[in-house]
């Protein structure tokens, strides 16, 4: 099985260059690892796919788009924990010095599933105990140091180098930092999605497996900000939907197995603890459906919690099959209030959202008014600061006031207070609402490796004619090209003149089409077969005998069931609109008695 399904990913990645989807960067100075460009082919299927993901993640659940810059000065990162934490573990060959991620070196050699996360120090013993080598060379590893590698891009901004700037390495940032603003674009109120499609950047120690793990990519974000204790997500249009959940539990066991769980039953059976992440499982299952994930070859799989964020309540990964391994194509995270209470507390702007209470509330609040006339004398340059760590201390535990003196702590020093100079008092107010910090429901897709799954997906080789020919059956939706007109042959004017007027048509009533009048007609069969057009539209000598213009008729080849039909030419937008819009399909086409089937 494996060994076929990696013949497959060759054959998509050797498909996908000879064919313009994607290829290395840079090639004519030699290329650099973990950069690609997508080809004419592939430009377009990815737009699409973006505009699939638009659709159903922004359009149709009334969420916001923004676009932010890819390149953030430091404290962002500095707040986001980025800067210190975004590291993987790296492991250098003393002989020929390249460098290598050592969890993967451990996941490739053993039975460890997710090395990511063991403790650096116990990944450097494995590496010895496992007697483990360089990939590139064969040189013995023990004993060589595995160290912290910060997978962020920097450089500098403006001339000089005074002021640090990162590559993001996530598009979510550019998302967080903005929210002071675009809470007011929401009118201050929850909940309300934020979505950005845009590129990521991070220097990943080795890159692999073509669009696998790069270095720049493309990700589709999603950030739901709601009230923890109030919103809560529309289940009820997503409690039927079956997902295919491997969860942490079932990680655990030797024989732990997928089960098939609606999303009601996950949540009742509390597989699945956050309804947020649920709901997004449930509406992202019919969209992998939709772009033409094999479903057979997908999973969620949950993080264990050594994987787990430490401020993430419950992540769950959608993982694709692709050559005999599972590839996380999107995390799904309920990220808490950890990233906006962090930006507030960096930048100081405010990340709360004001919650109107349905009646004013009246609540005691605990207050200090400390003579300053004897704190500035006492404490001199800290007192400003004594006074506020007693406000903390009044509102934490007033009756820490019982007593003649309170002490609080500043900067490591204790200072004692005598109570009544605190001037403590509890006073009733009268309170509107309260700022709250949303919390965040993220999920977050690979537009990268998406592509790459539906490609090796879509991907087939079957016998036409006694011969073999390899297609991709990718959805309409998504195909680079709706649709090839050709001529049957290029040698006769009139036909080509008649196919000229076809394309046209086609492409002033908006469909993406083709036009291929080289080799024989087989071969250009193939030739679309091979990147995926659903339809080739051929004007045939039958076409020009018939005598009135739009009643003549053409022939239309569907790419999966190489069936054709003979449609007139005034029809020809009309049913491709309906193919497209999947109100028809071309075998239903096939049985309307108007519709005559090609033998
Ligand atoms: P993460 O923030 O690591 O959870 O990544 C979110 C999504 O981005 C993943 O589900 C992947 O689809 C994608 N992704 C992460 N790292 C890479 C990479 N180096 N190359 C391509 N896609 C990636």
């Amino acid at each position: 099985m494996s060994e076929e399904r990696n013949t497959e990913l060759e054959a998509v990645a050797e498909l996908a260059k000879r064919r313009g989807f994607f290829f290395q960067s840079s090639g004519a100075y030699g290329g650099v690892s973990g950069f690609f460009t997508y080809g004419p082919q592939g430009a377009a299927l990815k737009r699409n796919l973006e505009d699939a993901w638009r659709d159903r993640f922004v359009t149709r659940e009334g969420h916001m788009e923004i676009s932010a810059p890819d390149v953030m000065p430091e404290p962002v990162f500095e707040a986001s924990g980025h800067l210190d934490g975004f590291d993987d573990m790296i492991i250098e060959c003393p002989e020929c010095g390249e460098s290598h991620r050592a969890d993967h070196l451990v996941e490739d050699n053993s039975d460890v599933e997710d090395a990511e996360a063991i403790p650096i120090e116990e990944v450097q013993e494995l590496i010895a105990d496992l007697g483990l080598v360089c990939p590139a060379c064969g040189t013995e590893l023990a004993g060589e140091p595995v160290e912290e590698f910060n997978l962020m891009f920097e450089t500098s901004i403006g001339p000089g180098s005074s002021q640090p700037g990162y590559l993001r390495p996530e598009t979510a940032q550019g998302i967080f930092v903005e929210f002071p603003r675009l809470k007011e674009y929401a009118r201050g109120q929850l909940p309300f999605g934020v979505a950005q499609i845009g590129n990521a950047y991070r220097n990943e120690i080795s890159p692999r497996r073509a669009l696998v793990r790069v270095r720049e990519f493309t990700q589709a974000e999603l950030e739901h900000f709601i009230d923890p204790e109030e919103d809560e997500p529309p289940i009820e249009r997503v409690a039927d939907v079956e997902l295919p959940l491997y969860s942490a539990r079932e990680q655990d066991k030797d024989d732990g197995e997928l089960q098939q769980l609606t999303v009601e039953e996950a949540l009742d059976e509390a597989v699945i603890t956050s309804p947020w992440v649920a709901y997004y499982l449930g509406l992202a299952t019919g969209w992998y459906e939709r772009i033409g994930v094999d479903m057979s070859r997908f999973r969620y799989r949950q993080h264990l919690s050594g994987e787990r964020a430490h401020y993430a309540a419950d992540c769950w990964d959608a993982e694709a099959e692709l050559g005999g391994d599972w590839i996380e194509i999107t995390g799904f995270a309920y990220r808490s209030d950890y990233d906006l209470s962090k930006h507030g507390e960096y930048s100081g702007d405010d990340f709360t959202i004001f919650k109107q209470y349905d009646e004013p509330q009246t609540v005691e609040r605990a207050t200090v008014d400390p003579d300053m006339s004897v704190l500035g004398p006492e404490f001199g340059g800290a007192a400003a600061d004594v006074r506020e760590a007693l406000q903390a201390l009044a509102e934490r535990d007033p009756d820490a006031f019982d007593a003649d003196t309170v002490e609080v702590d500043v900067d490591g020093d204790t200072y004692t207070v005598d109570t009544d100079v605190a001037n403590f008092s509890v006073e009733e107010v009268t309170q509107a609402g309260e700022h709250i910090t949303p919390h965040v429901v993220e999920p977050s897709f690979g537009v990268g490796r998406l592509v790459y799954t539906v490609l090796t997906h879509a991907y087939g080789e079957d016998e036409v004619a006694g011969e073999t020919r390899s297609y991709l059956s990718v959805p309409t939706e998504l195909a680079p090209t709706f649709a090839c007109v050709a001529p049957l042959v290029s040698n006769d004017a009139d036909l080509v003149e008649r196919a000229e007027d076809v394309l046209d048509r086609l492409r002033s009533a908006g469909f993406e089409v083709d036009y291929d009048e080289s080799g024989s007609i087989g071969r250009r069969y193939r030739r679309q077969d091979e990147v995926g057009t659903p339809f080739c539209v051929t004007v045939d000598h039958e076409t020009l005998e018939q005598e009135e213009y739009d009643a003549a008729t053409v022939t239309l080849r569907d790419r999966d069931s190489t069936e054709q039909a003979r449609v007139p030419v005034g029809d020809l937008v009309a049913i491709l609109s309906e193919l497209r819009a999947g109100e028809t399909t071309f075998a239903e086409l096939l049985s309307d008695p108007n519709v005559h089937r090609v033998a």
